[in-house]
């Protein structure tokens, strides 16, 4: 019987048995770790914290037949996420986005330090919610060896190009010249959304203004849907809001 302890965060949590739950953890030394952890369902159960998702905290796992939670100190549970639905439907992308990408027993802690910090700016910060998912798509997306090339048009080098597209068999910007079977056509502010956001550290995302919301979600709409081009998943909570 080996007992680890690890800092993780939750990503999903589904019924198991009647009062316990199965939750899939992102963790710092160990990737994607499945556990169960029992009798949190009950009023008043002392876990019941660290099975909820967001809940951020260092986790004490047993593995025997299967892994088993049996303590957690929590650490945050973002729980100011969940007040609020904006935050939430962009929180709730980030988890499914690491669920997708992370790997199990493979430790990520880039992967793991950017959804800390793309959590605390949805929970404490003034940032778009939209603008924290759009940063942290860029990251994992780069993270999972698919990153974007935003610097003019990748093929013919043209920084500005009469009409803008994006290729999502390069994940890159391409003018009208050089666009292929799988590009779309980008507004120039979408393109300037895009940009923006790339070239801000997360923490300063709050002073990001957008004259017009619909190129955040059109910029949203793009990245998810190169996400789906690359890795076959939908991120399912922004997919049905966006
Ligand atoms: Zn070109």
């Amino acid at each position: 019987m080996e007992e680890i302890k690890t800092q993780a965060i939750v990503l999903s949590a589904t019924e198991y048995k009647e009062s316990g739950k199965y939750l899939t953890l992102f963790s710092l030394e160990n990737g994607i770790v499945k556990a169960k952890i029992q009798g949190v369902v009950k009023p008043k159960a002392k876990l019941a914290f660290a099975s909820l998702p967001f809940c951020f905290g260092e986790y004490v796992i047993v593995s025997k037949t299967g892994n088993t939670v049996i303590n957690c100190s929590a650490i945050d549970s973002f729980y100011d996420i969940t007040k609020d639905f904006d935050r939430f439907v962009a929180g709730e992308s980030l988890l499914e986005v690491v669920s997708i990408i992370g790997r199990e027993n493979e430790p990520n802690p880039e992967l793991f330090i950017m959804l800390l910090k793309a959590l605390k700016m949805l929970a404490y910060s003034k940032s778009a919610p939209l603008a924290v998912l759009i940063k942290f798509l860029i990251f994992a997306l780069g993270n999972a060896g698919y990153g974007l090339k935003l610097e003019g048009c990748v093929k013919c080098g043209n920084k500005k190009p009469a009409k803008e597209f994006f290729s999502f068999d390069l994940g890159a910007r391409v003018c009208s010249t050089c666009s292929d079977e799988s590009s779309v056509g980008l507004s120039a502010g979408e393109v300037a959304v895009l940009r923006n956001i790339d070239q801000t550290d997360i923490e300063n995302l709050e002073n990001l203004k957008f004259s017009s919301f619909e190129n955040v979600v059109g910029v949203v709409k793009l990245l998810t849907k190169y996400f789906f081009h690359k890795t076959g998943e939908v991120v399912g909570a922004v997919d049905s809001y966006v």
